[in-house]
């Protein structure tokens, strides 16, 4: 395991001013492919300290915010990064103690719910500490960490290291 999976479950979910299409997508992918994997979720409008999962949406890429230099999207169909996530804290094993997910609504203003609910799938799954497939012949098979497939789930080998990591 590793990469960005937080420490703690259940795991507690803050929304930054989410437009209200990602705060949809997002708490789909918890109820839908999260939680079912076996691991709990909640949300905290008032984040405690030790918040799990931060989730953030804004117009990353425009003159005025070019979030950490990163090649964004500028519209639905212009290519660059779509969201973001990365890991704001580490515990004293190593662990993700917090994770800041990402979405770039220059890309979410454009597509619909089905896209938006990929992006909310990748995204947080990396939060939960699951990494891109090595490559498309692998046995893992598709699911929503091989982005630009569509997919709004995670695979079985996906689900498997979220129950086993809990
Ligand atoms: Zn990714």
């Amino acid at each position: 395991m590793g990469g960005n999976r937080s420490d703690a479950a259940p795991l507690t979910f803050t929304y930054v001013d989410l437009i209200q299409a990602m705060d949809n997508a997002t708490d789909w992918v918890r109820a839908n492919d999260i939680q079912p994997a076996g691991l709990p979720t909640s949300y905290d409008a008032t984040p405690p300290s030790n918040i799990d999962v931060i989730v953030i949406d804004r117009q990353y890429g425009n003159a005025e915010d070019p979030f950490c230099d990163q090649a964004w999207a500028t519209s639905g169909t212009s290519g660059g990064i779509m969201g973001l996530t990365t890991c704001n804290s580490i515990n004293s094993s190593n662990q993700c103690q917090s994770a800041d997910v990402r979405y770039n609504n220059n890309w979410t203003f454009d597509v619909g719910t089905s896209a938006e609910r990929h992006l909310a799938c990748h995204e947080n799954g990396h939060a939960i500490g699951l990494k891109h497939p090595v490559s498309s012949a692998e046995m893992f098979g598709q699911g929503c960490m091989n982005f630009g497939t569509g997919e709004v789930n995670y695979t079985s080998h996906d689900r498997g290291h979220i129950a086993a990591a809990f």
